[in-house]
């Protein structure tokens, strides 16, 4: 007889843990308990038979178990009588990990469709291996008092279910049914209600069927939902959402629907029916019955599958329907109902609301597959609060990311915990829900902050709130520390991939805040998690209107053209100056010669504005990238090799002189070679550039890994060829996969710069 004490951490709480154990122990036969605490799962049992049990806890875990580690500890023989689930227990320190929101599972939505099932069409039906997790979790451990659900009381057979260790609703904590839990019901946009229950999913069935915007409450959030086959109602959501261009994501019930408009890879398949059930980024089929106006002009599609019984109830008889973040332009989508009422009725028709409160605001994930490797554009619902171990220990740290795409990282013994994707930081509300995420994150993991990391740009919001948050925690100067945005970007990789020596870094993207105070986004760098060279950018180009060119390619077209050929306007393309129109191109270039509010940058993102404007795509866009996805969706479908000419200069730092490449373009413009072929010459050649500059570093440093981050490697195009120019040349190549190549990733880059700094004191 021995017996011993087993601590599981991980992810083990909220995914049926304690009942496999129960189950587990009855067949060894051993006595004892398990109970959830603070710190995960704690077992303590004896009996003969030790190894088996453990062995088998390690191999045959539930699903949605992570064990981060397993300790064993022999104790004295107690005199335990049969085994017991034991109540949680709550103590100071812990470090829990949380579970994130599970889409349904396969036995739920075989009851959901069930007539004899007692939760026949319960929209929130779930059970231990499925579910809302994260979202409605209040406080830790993990049980029902401390989640939204604490509120309904559980039936008499929920309750039995709950308690009932062989059924595999035992200790779901959001379990419920049509007689105890949640339900929905339907207002118009004045708030009065139409219907409830099973009447108002069937009547905002129909409302949609006609044409109308519903607003629904989801798992973490608002959506609004129209026919993604209505042009009608797709046009009327785009001028209420004040959303002209920018692609909408779409949901359908099952892969069959969704194969009637889209291509799936079976990676891609793998992901849309994955637990985490994250929007993909697919390609359309050529000729598809949804309205084009999802995604004007765009080839790739946001398509998800129905991840809660609500959806499926909902999506049921349409082939799509268009799910979009139920907000505002930037501010963030709205969680509560009268929220929602008050915020979206200019948008909404009707609101289809539910009593299950949300406590954590969470989008929708946004997953891209490439060469076979999924890449995560939007890391949210499904994938938070998932964390990482990027040191062995350290002080407790906040890093509070960019402005785009904003995501912040707390650090505890050495683990990063990243929020879910926050927002574009322009506005009020997405700032308090900055504050928000932060105080609720320190709270769940227990984390008091005593080292702040923030962007080097003076002016951005996150810069000032870092300051100001440091200041009120009386944290010192020494310990608030700015971190280079493409440094923070190649930082990200190191974190995730767990890489420690100095590196070639190769960050590409829109804008970031250089130490000369340009703005730079065309990076190449030798790097180690606590600092960097700047070894080779590509040329500064002036960027006239500042910030307005982000909106505005053809400035920046204007702005190569004008160092390409000056005033001799003759040469400009005629077709450019002919849309553009000559006076304004005159008094670009007077901004640009007398260096009004015009900053220098040497961003890869602007190169491909300059350039998709110049080839007669874009002149003007209403999301940054759009261009750039223009362009390399004709790029794609082209095999047309060839390449254009640039220059490398030596100067302390190389120069990468793209002048000729934009003007071999010009030139191909002008004889009429057609753009997709000129894409993909393009494209080709930035491939090329970077090898050759990535071969040029290693060989004067002898480095061989090479890291990729930044928000141009968003395309994929780009992406596989350099990946695949630098293996052939023998190089360890890494990027992001896990947490966003874009700025959506800088946080965890800068929580693991500040962690090296502050080490080193
Ligand atoms: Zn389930
Ligand atoms: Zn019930
Ligand atoms: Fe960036």
């Amino acid at each position: 007889m021995q017996r011993v004490r087993i601590r599981i951490k991980g992810i083990v709480q909220g995914v049926g843990f304690r009942p496999f154990v129960y189950n587990l122990a009855e067949k060894y036969g051993l006595r004892g308990f398990c109970m959830n605490d603070t710190e995960g799962v704690l077992i303590d049992v004896e009996g003969t038979d030790m190894e088996g049990f453990i062995g088998e806890i390690k191999r045959c875990h539930p699903p949605l178990a992570r064990i981060e580690s397993l300790s064993v500890e022999r104790l004295e023989p107690a005199t335990f009588s049969g085994f017991r689930i034991e109540e949680s227990q709550t103590r100071t320190k812990r470090f829990p990990l949380i579970p994130p929101d599970v889409a349904i599972c396969r036995e739920c939505l075989g009851e959901l469709f069930s007539r004899e099932d007692r939760r026949y069409l319960y929209p929130f039906i779930n059970c231990t291996d499925c579910g809302p997790r994260y979202s409605i979790i209040e406080d830790v451990p993990y049980d029902r008092e401390r989640t939204t659900m604490r509120t309904f009381r559980m039936c008499e057979a929920c309750h039995q279910e709950y308690h009932n260790p062989r059924d595999r609703r035992f200790h779901a904590q959001p379990n419920a049914c049509w007689q105890c839990g949640p339900q929905v019901w339907l207002v118009d946009r004045e708030g009065a209600t139409l219907c409830e229950k099973k009447m108002a999913v069937e009547k905002a069935r129909e409302l949609i069927k006609e044409g109308a915007i519903v607003a629904l409450k989801g798992l973490g959030g608002f959506h609004l939902v129209c026919d993604a086959e209505n042009d009608e109602a797709v046009k009327t959501l785009r001028q209420r959402k004040h959303r002209p261009a920018k692609p909408l994501a779409v949901m359908s019930q099952n892969l069959e629907t969704l194969r009637t408009y889209a291509e799936v890879s079976p990676t891609e398949e793998r992901l849309l029916t994955s637990l985490e059930s994250p929007i993909v980024l697919v390609r359309r089929l050529p000729r598809n019955p949804l309205s084009a106006l999802v995604a004007p002009g765009m080839e790739i599609l946001g398509v998800m599958l129905a991840y809660t019984p609500l959806h499926h109830l909902l999506t049921g008889g349409f082939r799509a329907l268009v799910m979009t973040s139920g907000n505002i332009a930037d501010e963030p989508i709205a969680i509560s109902n009268e929220e929602a009422l008050e915020r979206l009725h200019s948008i909404a028709d009707y609101f289809l609301l539910h009593n299950r409160p949300i406590h954590t605001r969470v989008d929708d994930s946004i997953v891209r597959v490439g060469k076979n490797r999924p890449i995560v554009l939007r890391r949210a619902r499904g994938y938070t609060p998932h964390v990482v171990r990027i040191a062995q220990r350290g002080p407790e740290l906040v890093a509070f990311g960019g402005e785009k795409k904003q995501s912040l990282t707390l650090v505890s013994s050495g683990y990063a915990i990243m929020s879910q994707h926050i927002g574009e930081l322009s506005t009020v509300k997405t700032l308090e829900f900055l504050k928000e995420s932060l105080e609720k994150l320190k709270r769940l993991f227990s984390v008091e902050p005593t080292v702040v990391v923030h962007d080097m740009h003076p002016h951005y919001l996150t810069t000032g709130f870092a300051k100001e948050y440091a200041r009120e925690h009386s944290i010192e100067d020494a310990r608030v520390i700015a971190a280079q945005h493409h440094h923070a970007h190649i930082a990200s990789v190191m974190a995730e991939w767990g890489l420690e020596d100095e590196l070639i870094g190769v960050s590409f993207d829109g804008t970031g805040y250089g130490t000369d105070g340009c703005v730079w986004g065309g990076e190449f760098m030798v790097a180690t998690r606590e600092d960097f060279t700047r070894e080779a950018h590509l040329r500064y180009m002036p960027m006239p209107g500042g910030e307005k060119v982000i909106e505005e390619p053809w400035r920046m077209a204007a702005s190569y053209l004008h160092a390409i050929h000056g005033e001799r306007l003759e040469d400009w393309p005629a077709e450019f100056l002919e849309r553009v129109g000559e006076k304004r191109v005159v008094a670009i270039s007077k901004l640009i010669e007398h260096r009004i509010n015009t900053p220098l940058t040497s961003s890869g993102g602007r190169l491909f504005d300059a350039v998709a404007s110049i080839t007669g795509l874009k002149d003007h866009v209403t999301f940054e990238g759009e261009a750039a996805m223009v362009l390399t969706e004709l790029a794609e479908g082209e095999k047309e090799g060839g390449c254009y000419p640039f220059e490398i200069k030596e100067n302390g730092t190389m120069e990468i002189n793209t002048l000729p490449t934009v003007e071999a373009i010009a030139e191909e413009m002008k004889d009429g070679v057609p753009v997709s072929i000129i894409s993909r010459r393009f494209h080709n050649t930035l491939v090329l550039m970077m090898v050759e500059v990535v071969d040029i570093l290693c060989e004067r440093t002898g480095i061989r890994d090479v890291v990729l981050s930044g928000g141009v490697f968003q395309n994929m195009l780009l992406l596989h060829g350099v990946v695949e120019g630098l293996k052939k040349m023998g190089l360890n190549v890494y990027h992001n996969q896990r947490f966003p190549i874009n700025d959506g990733g800088l946080s965890l880059g800068q929580a693991l710069i500040g962690l090296e700094r502050a080490r080193r004191g």
